[in-house]
């Protein structure tokens, strides 16, 4: 873990946090809702990009800072570990989706199409790019065979467990498996293993304090985006 790595995520996660604060806002909403384009006290429309507060009214989008705060903690993680390498832009990237993706599906437990699928060409190019800069076209080969294992994991656990996994789990698992396969394969098993021990360790947690009975389903994104998170970080490669 590099210091000023870190520090450098930590105020760019800052930024990027307060960037994303208005598409989370957005897409907050049920499925098959319109997306919310109106400030809850005043309704004065918050259409603008970027906007971290109503225009009007000032009414903060959602909890002040959490947005922020998780982003800087995430990609504070990240570059620390992958600062000064060349895959660094695509776990960046993937960091700050994923710290929004995480916000949307506590909120209303889904994982919107709208962000999870142009996710896919942009974190396939940035991880070309990747290959290209580090001569590793086997770690791109592997990365995409990574996305279609851990996509099609989700798709048949989805299948064979219907109402626990939704189709924004497999997208997001495919997303997943891109980035911990390119790191390596060991990486890739681990981080989907994390994904289900940690939501089963929080699931027992909150069955135990009577917070959720046993046939409720709880927003599986986080535990996926977590479990790849720490897997990524302790990983070493092929
Ligand atoms: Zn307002």
């Amino acid at each position: 873990m590099n210091a000023i790595w870190a520090a450098a995520g930590a105020a760019v996660g800052l930024l990027a946090g307060a960037a994303i604060r208005s598409t989370v806002f957005r897409l907050s909403v049920a499925n098959g809702d319109p997306q919310r384009t109106s400030c809850p006290r005043c309704t004065a429309p918050t259409s603008r990009r970027l906007a971290v507060r109503c225009g009007e009214c000032g009414r903060s989008l959602g909890t002040p800072l959490t947005l922020e705060l998780c982003t800087a903690a995430v990609l504070a993680l990240v570059l620390g570990r992958f600062g000064g390498q060349s895959d660094v832009l695509a776990f960046a990237f993937l960091g700050v989706l994923g710290v929004a993706l995480a916000a949307i599906d506590i909120a209303v437990k889904r994982l919107p199409d709208l962000l999870t699928l142009p996710a896919y060409p942009i974190l396939i190019a940035l991880l070309a790019v990747a290959a290209i800069a580090s001569h590793d076209g086997a770690a791109l080969v592997r990365a995409l065979l990574g996305g279609l294992a851990l996509g099609g994991t989700y798709l048949i656990l989805a299948l064979l467990r219907p109402g626990q996994l939704g189709g924004g789990d497999i997208k997001l698992a495919g997303l997943a498996g891109l980035a911990l396969a390119w790191l390596g394969w060991p990486t890739l098993i681990v981080g989907a293993f994390l994904g289900f021990a940690l939501s089963a360790l929080v699931s027992l947690a909150l069955l135990a304090a009577r917070r959720v009975t046993l046939h409720s389903a709880i927003s599986f994104g986080p535990f996926l985006l977590g479990g790849a998170l720490l897997a990524m970080l302790g990983g070493h490669g092929t």
